[in-house]
């Protein structure tokens, strides 16, 4: 049984009801217990200004899945969620990252843990703290410090 971290983020169709359908829908894994989730937080959009602001949560799984087979899983609820990719950085109606997989560090084609960009947004560094204040970030650090490095980052509790 591994412990997981999932970032889970949206800025379209309703977000804060499309964040908590999207939690229900990981506790519905199979192999799977959604052990905790984070309050609700409100974040401006980093890499595209003029977008709506994003409604995002961390969970915390414990799953037999593999990293990969529960990153395929993510991506089979985002498609659920009729999420569409028109261009990079596009407003989005879910997006699940798989943020940490136990202690796992490793790229391959299309994983790489921990998340290639945890460790710079506050708006998963915020609540995954929420759910371990002693988080540590493989190869990056304790989540406590990289959260310092994020000041200049809007990010607001909104439940
Ligand atoms: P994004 O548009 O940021 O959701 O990126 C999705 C793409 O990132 C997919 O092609 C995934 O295969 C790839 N990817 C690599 N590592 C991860 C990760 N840790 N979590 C989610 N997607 C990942």
């Amino acid at each position: 049984m591994i412990t997981a971290y999932i970032g889970v983020g949206s800025n379209q169709g309703n977000p804060r009801a499309q964040v908590m359908q999207a939690l229900a829908e990981l506790a519905e894994l199979p192999a799977t217990r959604l052990a905790a989730r984070s309050p609700l937080y409100g974040s401006a959009p980093l890499d595209a200004p003029g977008q709506p602001d994003f409604v995002n949560a961390v969970a915390a799984v414990d799953t037999e899945l593999s990293a990969a087979q529960l990153l395929e899983a993510l991506q089979a609820i985002e498609s659920r969620h009729g999420r569409e990719r028109a261009y990079r950085n596009a407003p989005r109606t879910l997006d699940l990252d798989l943020l940490l997989y136990g202690e796992a560090a490793f790229a391959s084609p299309v994983l790489t843990l921990p998340h290639p960009r945890m460790h710079e947004r506050a708006f998963v560094l915020r609540p995954l703290l929420d759910l371990d204040p002693r988080a540590e970030v493989p190869g990056r650090g304790s989540a406590r410090e990289l959260l310092l490095a994020c000041a200049a980052q809007s990010v607001e509790r909104i439940d």
